[in-house]
């Protein structure tokens, strides 16, 4: 995985997955996950329209993610690595 610099796209809506720039419009997550992902017809991508709130969904857009050819989808937690900690 070194994918660097794959900007977030903008219509993706707040929370853990989205989709980046890399995306070429496959179309493919939406086909797996219709329901979180749709189409930006001006760009030509997709991004995440809705997020996962229960685990069948998250299963699904988890699907996406691990297939997407161009690995343009995301999830938050794999950015958030500077975090520390230290807490007692
Ligand atoms: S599967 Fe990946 S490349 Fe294909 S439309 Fe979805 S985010 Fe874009």
């Amino acid at each position: 995985m070194e994918v660097a610099g794959s900007r977030k796209l903008p219509g993706n809506v707040p929370g853990k997955y989205y989709t980046t720039e890399d995306c070429d419009g496959c179309a493919y997550c939406a086909s797996v996950a219709p329901d979180h992902f749709d189409y930006e017809k001006k760009s030509n991508t997709y991004f995440v329209c809705r997020q996962p709130s229960v685990p069948g969904e998250e299963e699904v857009v988890v699907e996406a993610k691990e297939d997407c050819p161009v690995d343009a989808i995301r999830a938050a937690e794999e950015l958030v690595h500077a975090v520390g900690g230290g807490r007692a």
